[in-house]
C-alpha cells in the first residue's frame, strides 16, 4: 500500500530541497503547485486535508519531550522528532483531529536536515545518556516513506550513533526504503496493532494485520528489532477473543526475541476530541472508539473504568509473557495505581526510560 496524494503544494523557497526532489522523481504523475504563503491554500475539512501534501519548511524546533507526559502518570521518558504533521489515514480515535483541528493539511517538512542538526547538538552534549527518540507522534512514522524517502536520512543517521535509538512507528506496511539500509542495532519499526475487527471498524486506510505482521517481519530478517503498541485497546464486545486471535497471529509471524518492547495503553480521548468526533459523523464514524463508557481521569482524558482498564491490561500481558517471557512490557500513560495493580511494580519514570533504552539496544 502507498499513499498518492491528489496534489502536492509545495511552498516557494523549498523547490530545491532534496525532500522535493524526491517527492517530484517518486510521484511522477502527480500535480504539483507552489504557494507562497499557507492562507492561499484555504481552510479544508479534515478528510480533504489528508488527500493533498504540504512540501515545507518547518520554522520552529523539531525536538522535544513527548507531549503526553502528564503528571500524576508515569513517564517513559520519550523523545519525538516531528518531521511531518497528519497522516494520510483516518483512525476513528485519532488525537489528531482535535489537536491539528486549526492547522489540519497533510504536511512533510522540507528541511529535515535541520531537525538531526538539533538532535545531534543533544547527544554531543549528553554522551553518558540514552535516549529513545520517535518521529511517530504528530504523524504516522513511515505513511510517507515511499513518498518522501526520509528513512534514507534518519537511519544512517541514527546508525552512527552510540546513545541514542530511534523508533519508527507505523500502522503502514511501507518498510521497502529500510531492507536496503543497515540500523546497526539503532532502529526499531514498531507497529500499533489491534484485532482485525478494531483496524476494519475503526482505523480507516491502514493496512490491514496480515500485512502490518508480514512488515514487522522482513524488517525483523533484515536486522531491525521490533515494537508492538497495543494501544489504543479498544474495549468492544468479544474484546478478549479478538485479541487473544491477534496474538496468535502476531506470534505465529514474529518471535519474542525479535522483540524489543510492547506498549500497553487504553483508549483515551478528550471531551473536546469526542466532541470533534460526533461532529464529523458519518465521515468517520468511530463505531467503537464511542460505544464504551468512560470516565475522567486526572488529566481530563476520558477512559473505561479502572477495572476493565486492569482487567484488559492483564488478560493482555499473560498472552505475552507466555510467548515472550524476557519481552520489556510497559503503560502508556496509566497511574502509579494501575502499574500496581495491572503489572505489580511502579518504576520511576528515569527507571523505566532507562529499562526500554537498554531493552532496545542488541
Ligand atoms: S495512524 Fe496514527 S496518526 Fe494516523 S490517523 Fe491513525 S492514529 Fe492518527
Amino acid at each position: 500500500m502507498s499513499f498518492v496524494p491528489d496534489q502536492v503544494w509545495v511552498e516557494r523557497g523549498s523547490e530545491h530541497s532534496s525532500v522535493v526532489a524526491e517527492t517530484r522523481a517518486r510521484l511522477p504523475g502527480a500535480r504539483f503547485a507552489t504557494f507562497a504563503d499557507a492562507a492561499e491554500l484555504g481552510a479544508v475539512g479534515f478528510a480533504e486535508a489528508k488527500r493533498s501534501l504540504v512540501l515545507k519548511r518547518h520554522r520552529g524546533g523539531f525536538f522535544e519531550h513527548c507531549p503526553a507526559g502528564t503528571s500524576g502518570m508515569v513517564c517513559c521518558n520519550y523523545l519525538v522528532l516531528n518531521f511531518a504533521s497528519n497522516c494520510p489515514f483516518d483512525c476513528s480515535y485519532c488525537f489528531l483531529q482535535d489537536y491539528l483541528a486549526a492547522n489540519n493539511r497533510l504536511t512533510a517538512f522540507t528541511n529535515p536536515e535541520d531537525g538531526l542538526d538539533e538532535v545531534d547538538r543533544v547527544l554531543a552534549a549528553h554522551p553518558e545518556k540514552q535516549f529513545r527518540i520517535g518521529t511517530g507522534e504528530l504523524a504516522d512514522s513511515l505513511a510517507l516513506d515511499p513518498v518522501t524517502g526520509l528513512s534514507r536520512l534518519l537511519v544512517p543517521f541514527f546508525a552512527a550513533r552510540d546513545n541514542a535509538v530511534l523508533e519508527l512507528k507505523t500502522k503502514s506496511d511501507c518498510v521497502d526504503e529500510l531492507l536496503a539500509l543497515d540500523p546497526r542495532g539503532r532502529v526499531v519499526v514498531s507497529w500499533s496493532l489491534n484485532p482485525r475487527q478494531v483496524i476494519e471498524s475503526e482505523e480507516y486506510g491502514t493496512a490491514p494485520l496480515p500485512a502490518r505482521l508480514s512488515a514487522a517481519r522482513r524488517v525483523a530478517d533484515s536486522g531491525y528489532r521490533v515494537g508492538f503498541h497495543l494501544d489504543p485497546l479498544v474495549e468492544h464486545p468479544g474484546w478478549r477473543e479478538h485479541y487473544e486471535a491477534m496474538f496468535d497471529e502476531l506470534f505465529d509471524t514474529i518471535r519474542g526475541d525479535d522483540v524489543a518492547w510492547f506498549s500497553l495503553g487504553s483508549l483515551r480521548m478528550t471531551p473536546s476530541l469526542v466532541r470533534k468526533v460526533r461532529a464529523r459523523g458519518a465521515e468517520r464514524p468511530g463505531r467503537l472508539a464511542l460505544g464504551a463508557e468512560t470516565v475522567s481521569g486526572n488529566d481530563g482524558k476520558l477512559r473505561v473504568w479502572r477495572g476493565l482498564r486492569v482487567r484488559m491490561y492483564q488478560a493482555v500481558l499473560e498472552r505475552i509473557r507466555a510467548a515472550a517471557p524476557a519481552a520489556t512490557v510497559y503503560l502508556c500513560m496509566e497511574t502509579p495505581a494501575v502499574w500496581e495493580k495491572a503489572m505489580r511494580e511502579v518504576p520511576s519514570d528515569r527507571q523505566l526510560g532507562q529499562r526500554l533504552a537498554a531493552g532496545a539496544r542488541w
